[in-house]
């Protein structure tokens, strides 16, 4: 009997004896757990457990707060490995890139600790004689995210603790396909000092989104997920009047000039490509290739794609891991069938890879098309997963014209050594967020994460000053103290004076 993995509710870890759904162990092919999908009654639970927790912790000091978050940090920082073995048994990625996943949520959990500083509000004093002015920034209720199964603790970890820190509650609603980082992290929380109801994880499917979407004690909806969940997640949210961000999916190209550093360029193209199989919103899924640096990138490209070692994660030295599950493996493998049938020119094929010892596993190898046009379904679509498509363009201004007339705008990246070409395709872009010579241009946790176009629905990214404003509400007091009342009521618009 395998396990099954269940809630964390008000403290408590919670079965509620429902529908399942199994977890894999990609690497072998294995079913490793089977994890329980909330009904709507569980949702309300959890909802309810955070409603309760919402009054004493959003007027629990500041500092305190900030004093969990400390904590918390300290706990992972100690625990990494933990959890980075949880995540490569349920994602697949390598243990490196799980621990380097985490290491870049910490970093958010870094940014919260910083809360005091971030919820001052602004003074103006003497607005008018003997009356002053301040804005502060109020904490919304319980706030909800929803999140992808790419990045199984950094993505939620862009959300709770920027939303914890600023006095909400909050519940976590993780994929299905990599359920159990959350819970540690759940647990871990509460060993920081959370009070219990804080935060709480609920497991489950659109059953269980739907419920939280339709919740009217859920104020803010935190997604990260595909475009078409995305879109749903932002017109339902606001229909139902809440607060929502919802980043959704992404084809990021790297512009490759003639004059790059090529040898740098390949390099960055095979950890920005191939890293966590391509299962990254921020992976660079087309190379632009400008003028004649194609031929030489191609073959400097695929020497390296066949030396890649492609492995269980846990093994030491894997480059790259299997795929999340049997499911996704079909998709992209279809997607390469496509991509064959449609006229481009499939350089390295991945397909049929055996990994010895892990021979039921979801490994795809790497794989790199030549001469992929615009009107390619591998090009429209999101791929997610070890593919790389080159294109060819004439010049920078083709190159640019390219990615503005694609529907996604996650990220993009240059590789030059000409200042002005590089000044000019980051003014130009209609892109989110722009590397120039780097690959995967994510932002640091004290800016913020989003794209443009349909990768992002909502106004706010992520985490960074935009996260703050995100789960915060501000209020503008006005003040006046009794003796200046004493000139008695005036029914005029109010000006200074
Ligand atoms: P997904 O959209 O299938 O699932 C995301 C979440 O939505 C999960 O929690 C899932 O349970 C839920 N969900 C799935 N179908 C639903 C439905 N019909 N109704 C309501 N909820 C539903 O995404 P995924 O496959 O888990 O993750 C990969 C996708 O996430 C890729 O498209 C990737 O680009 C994107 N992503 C984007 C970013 C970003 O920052 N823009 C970051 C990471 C991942």
């Amino acid at each position: 009997m395998s396990e099954t993995i269940g809630h964390h509710i008000n403290g408590e870890v919670i079965r509620f004896g429902g529908s399942t759904a199994p977890v894999y162990e990609p690497a072998t092919g294995q079913v490793r757990a089977n994890v329980e999908l909330a009904s709507v009654d569980g949702v309300a639970k959890a909802v309810a457990a955070a409603k309760a927790a919402f009054p004493a912790w959003s007027t629990t000091p500041v500092t305190r707060r900030a004093k969990v978050m400390f904590n918390f940090k300290a706990i992972i920082e100690a625990r990494i490995d933990e959890m980075a073995e949880v995540i490569t048994r349920e994602h697949g990625k390598t243990f490196d890139d799980a621990k380097g996943e985490i290491q870049r949520g910490l970093e958010v959990v870094d940014f919260a600790c910083g809360i005091p500083q971030l919820l001052k509000g602004e003074y103006t004093e003497q607005i008018a004689k003997g009356m002053d002015a301040w804005t502060m920034r109020q904490a919304l209720g319980v706030c909800a995210g929803i999140t992808p199964f790419n990045f199984p603790a950094m993505v939620p970890m862009w959300m709770y603790p920027v939303a914890i820190a600023s006095g909400n509650t909050f519940v976590l609603k993780p994929s299905e396909r990599d359920p159990s980082a959350t819970l540690l992290a759940a647990k871990w929380l509460e060993e920081a000092g959370l009070p219990k109801g804080v935060f709480n994880v609920v497991q489950g499917d659109k059953t269980a989104v739907d419920a939280l979407l339709n919740h009217p004690d859920v104020k803010a909806i935190s997604f990260v997920g595909s475009t078409p969940i995305a879109s749903y997640i932002y017109e339902t949210a606001a229909k139902n009047g809440k607060r929502v961000q919802a980043l959704g999916g992404a084809k990021n190209h790297m512009v490759v000039m003639p004059d790059a550093d090529l040898d740098q360029a390949v390099d960055a193209l095979m950890g920005a490509a191939y890293g966590s199989a391509g299962e990254r919103c921020m992976a660079i899924s087309v190379a632009v290739a400008v003028g004649d640096v194609a031929d030489a990138l191609i073959e400097k490209l695929s020497t390296r794609i066949k030396k890649l070692k492609v492995d269980n994660g846990l093994t030491p030295g894997a480059e790259m891991g299997p795929l999340v599950t049997k499911v996704h493996l079909d998709k992209v493998t279809g997607y390469v069938d496509a991509g064959v049938k449609e006229g481009a020119k499939l350089v390295v094929d991945g397909r049929n890879l055996k990994v010895a010892g892990c021979e039921n596993g979801f490994f795809l190898g790497g794989c790199l098309f030549d001469n992929v046009k615009p009107n390619m379904s591998i090009y429209k679509e999101e791929i997610f997963g070890p593919v790389l498509s080159v294109m060819r363009v004439d010049d920078v201004a083709t190159a640019i014209q390219l990615i503005n007339d694609h529907e996604y705008g996650n990220g993009t990246a240059i590789f030059t050594r000409d200042g002005n070409t590089a000044r000019e395709f980051v003014s130009r872009i209609q892109v989110g967020m722009v590397g120039v010579n780097v690959p995967i241009p994510v932002p640091m946790a004290f800016h913020s994460f989003g794209g443009w176009k349909r990768s992002l629905f909502g106004d706010h990214h992520v985490h960074g000053p935009e996260g703050v404003r995100f789960y915060t509400r501000m209020k503008a007091v006005t003040q006046r103290w009794p003796e200046t009342i004493a000139q008695g009521p005036s029914f005029s618009m109010p000006v200074n004076g």
